[in-house]
């Protein structure tokens, strides 16, 4: 059942176009569920696994290869089998509602990049699983959670400078007017915001952003050139406001903490199902690689259970940056038409499902903002 709510600024016409561009995305995401459930399923109840390693073992003679080769050819087949999938949400979808700017060859370049960085950090974290496991066999899941937690900090860090500019450009904002205005918001702030970049967006999309990214000595504030060249400048300091929010009361860092919290215990939790379901399917040690099938499947499950908190946190952090922009720049108008802007160009739900908002929104619903920012301006 769609919501009855609705506000003045937002546009009927374009929230039957969001919902059935929504509908679109949604078939997709579970089609490419059920091949990968199938898959699976396949590889399971045929023993596949079990085959393939005891083919490796016969011929590979060390672990870290034999890990090495048996999570490529895992990776690659399930890379290959959602590809349709992924071509069909991020290219054939966005063309249909206008988004794309991408030709195809462009779009697939961007795939094979993301596949092979995505290889690359994949094959790190199962090397680490597979070799950590025999090594700490009652404890690994510790040991493993302060590794990820190490590894998601690295990785946030070097974000902008290795992984970022391998799908952007981005420059210095070139536009006087708006680094003025920018140097005041930050100042009232009381933070040095260090870089404001401004990141080609338009080489891919028509959508606009901005965002806060990295870590330390990498951190920046990125703003779309979309953003920049689309919207009035009142309304694009709204967003720099919320993003210099963000920065200031390092979000990012609160974030991690609460997220590395949270990884340890779905990885404790892991450890003490695991014997059972593992016996289910005929493994005895979490250490097997031919286990892995099931491994995914547990860790799958437990990530879809612990999806709310990772959301709820994230809506928490956006709404504190959305009364901060508020505070910051006291223009109520221009927020709440940046927001009905997004949401009306963009294609988003004003007012979606509840549940849906709760189990998965890592912002509150546009509509929930607009009337966020009203209230604010009655205080
Ligand atoms: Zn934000």
């Amino acid at each position: 059942m769609p919501s009855q709510r609705t506000h003045p600024l937002i546009d009927a016409e374009r929230q039957k176009i969001a919902r059935r561009y929504r509908n679109n995305n949604l078939r997709l995401s579970i089609g490419s569920l059920i091949v990968s459930a199938v898959l699976l399923a396949v590889i399971l109840l045929l023993d596949l696994s079990k085959g393939f390693v005891g083919l490796l073992s016969g011929t590979i003679g060390t672990r870290p290869l034999l890990i090495a080769v048996y999570f490529s050819a895992l990776y690659f087949v399930f890379s290959f089998l959602t590809l349709p999938f992924g071509y069909a949400e991020g290219y054939v979808i966005e063309h249909k509602y206008g988004f794309s700017t991408q030709n195809r060859r462009a779009w697939f370049m961007d795939w094979l990049k993301s596949f092979l960085v995505t290889y690359v950090i994949g094959l790190l974290v199962f090397e680490v699983i597979y070799l950590l496991i025999p090594l700490a066999p009652t404890l690994w899941w510790l040991w493993l959670s302060a590794i990820m937690i190490g590894f998601s900090v690295i990785l946030t860090n070097v974000f902008p400078v290795v992984i970022l500019p391998l799908f952007y450009r981005s420059s210095p904002i070139q536009n006087d007017e708006v680094n003025k205005e920018i140097t005041q918001l930050s100042s009232r702030a009381g933070v040095d915001v260090q870089g404001v970049y401004s990141i080609d967006l338009s080489s891919k999309t028509t959508k606009a952003n901005a965002a806060v990214v990295g870590l330390g000595n990498t951190k920046r504030i990125l703003i779309g050139d979309t953003l920049l060249s689309k919207y009035e400048l009142n309304e694009v300091l709204s967003a720099v406001a919320h993003e210099i929010v963000h920065y200031s009361e390092h979000h990012m860092w609160w974030l991690i903490l609460w997220q590395s919290l949270t990884t340890l215990l779905m990885f404790y939790i892991f450890y003490r199902i695991q014997p059972v379901v593992y016996a289910w399917f005929g493994f005895v040690s979490a250490a097997d690689v031919a286990a892995f099938p099931v491994f995914a499947i547990i860790f799958f499950a437990i990530s879809y259970v612990f999806r709310p908190v990772g959301a709820g946190l994230s809506r928490y952090y956006e709404r504190r940056a959305d009364s901060g922009a508020l505070e910051l720049t006291g223009d109520t108008l221009a927020f709440v038409h940046l927001i009905a802007k997004f949401c009306n160009e963009q294609l988003s739900i004003a007012f979606p499902n509840r549940f849906i908002e709760w189990y998965k929104y890592s912002h509150p619903s546009p509509g929930k903002r607009i009337e966020f920012a009203e209230r604010w301006r009655k205080k």
